[in-house]
C-alpha cells in the first residue's frame, strides 16, 4: 500500500520516519515528505543524533514533545543539489528585541526541529529555512559534524561565562555536555579540570580525554578527593546535570567570588544553600542555547579537530530507533553520542 520512498519532494510522496508514538515507543512509519516553501530547502538526512532532550521525550518527560511526532534536531545531510550540510535547528524570529540585540537564543518566539509543531530529523527528509543551513567540507567526518549543535551550547556558555585560561574548572556531570565542556576547557588552556560523575565508564572516558582528576561523586572517597583537589575552591564550576545534588555540589566546589554556571535541566526546581553561597559572594549564571554566531564558531572548532568524541560515538540504523533509544536511556555506558543512520 505504501509507495516506495523516492528522492523527489513531490506532493503525495512519503518517506521513512521514526515516529515517537508514546512513552517508551518509537515506530518506523511512512509519512508525507516535507515540501520546501519560499526561502526554505529540503535536506536529505544522512545521520541524525540522539540528544538528551529527545531521550527525555522518549521517557515521556517533555511537555513540548507530545506523541505522535518526529523528534530529532541534530543532523548531517545533503541538500538536494548534493552539497553536504549541517543545520542550525534553533530557529529565531529575527525581529524581537532579543534577536536584534544579538541574543537570538533568548528569542521568545524560538522554535526547534523536533519540538512542539516543528517536525524533527529522524526521517529521510527535513525541511527548513535556507538561513539555518551550513555547507560543510566532504572531509569533515560525520561523527564530528554532528556535534555542531550540542557544541554550540558549550561555545555559548564559555563566551557568556568569559572563562579565562588561568582558571581551574569543575564540571559536575560527565555526559555529553560535560565532556564537550571538558574538551573546550582543555582547548582554551585552563590550568586544571575536575570532572565528577556517578558512572565508572564515563569517568574512564573523561580521564582519557584529559581531565586532571575524575571522581565518583557517589562515594565518600571520591567526594573527599574532589574537596582536596578544589582546595579553597575552583574558579568556575559548571553543573551539566541539573539534579538537586549536582547543583549543590557545583556551589560547594566553587571558590569565594567564583562563578557557578548552571546548564543541566534534569530538575526544574531544586534547593540550594544560598546562605553559604551568599557568604562566599559567588556569582551565578545560567546558560541556554546558542546564537547563530556561537553555532558558526562551534563548526569552526569541529573543522579544526580541536573537539572530537569519535571514540565515544555509536551508530545504529534508523530502523532500530526503538533499540537505540532503549540503550541510551537504560545503559549508555561509555557511549556519549548515538547516531541513527538514515540515508
Ligand atoms: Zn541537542
Ligand atoms: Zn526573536
Amino acid at each position: 500500500m505504501t509507495p516506495e520512498p523516492t528522492l523527489q519532494t513531490t506532493p503525495n510522496t512519503t518517506m521513512r520516519a521514526l515516529v515517537y508514538t508514546g512513552p517508551g515507543r518509537m515506530e518506523l512509519r511512512e509519512i508525507p515528505q516535507p515540501r520546501a516553501a519560499d526561502g526554505e530547502c529540503v535536506i536529505a538526512v544522512s545521520v541524525a543524533a540522539v540528544c538528551g532532550s529527545d531521550l527525555a521525550a522518549f521517557l515521556g518527560r517533555s511537555r513540548s514533545r507530545t506523541p505522535p511526532m518526529v523528534l530529532g534536531h541534530e543532523l548531517v545531510g545533503r541538500r538536494l543539489d548534493g552539497q553536504r550540510v549541517v543545520v542550525n535547528p534553533f530557529v529565531c524570529c529575527g525581529r524581537c528585541a532579543a534577536c536584534r540585540s544579538g541574543a537570538q537564543n533568548l528569542c521568545p518566539n524560538w522554535r526547534l526541529l523536533g519540538m512542539n509543531d516543528t517536525a524533527g530529523c529522524y526521517a529521510q527528509f527535513v525541511g527548513l529555512s535556507e538561513r539555518q543551513v551550513y555547507v560543510i567540507p566532504e572531509e569533515l567526518a560525520e561523527e564530528r559534524a554532528i556535534l555542531a549543535e550540542p557544541l554550540a551550547n558549550i561555545v555559548h556558555l564559555f563566551r557568556i561565562a568569559a572563562v579565562l585560561p588561568a582558571w581551574r574548572m569543575g564540571i559536575v556531570g560527565g555526559g555529553l555536555m560535560g565532556s564537550l565542556a571538558l574538551q573546550m576547557a582543555l582547548h582554551t588552556g585552563l590550568r586544571a579540570v575536575l570532572v565528577e560523575d556517578l558512572c565508572a565508564a564515563r569517568l574512564d572516558s573523561v580521564r582519557t580525554m584529559g581531565a586532571t582528576l575524575a571522581v565518583d561523586a557517589g562515594g565518600e572517597q571520591g567526594r573527599g578527593e574532589a574537596r582536596q583537589f578544589a582546595g579553597d575552591g575552583l574558579d568556575v564550576v559548571l553543573d551539566a546535570s541539573g539534579t538537586e545534588a549536582a547543583r549543590q555540589e557545583a556551589f560547594e566546589l566553587c571558590c569565594p567570588g567564583g562563578l557557578v554556571v548552571l546548564l543541566g535541566m534534569a530538575k526544574a526546581r531544586s534547593e540550594i544553600d544560598f546562605g553559604a553561597s551568599i557568604r562566599k559572594e559567588q556569582r551565578v549564571t545560567t546558560s541556554f542555547g546558542y546564537t547563530p554566531a556561537d553555532f558558526e564558531r562551534s563548526l569552526e572548532l569541529l573543522k579544526s579537530g580541536a573537539i572530537d568524541l569519535t571514540p565515544w560515538t555509536a551508530e545504529m540504523p534508523l530502523e532500530e530507533g526503538q533499540k537505540a533509544f532503549e540503550r541510551m536511556s537504560a545503559m549508555p555506558g561509555a557511549t556519549l553520542k548515538m547516531l541513527l543512520r538514515v540515508g
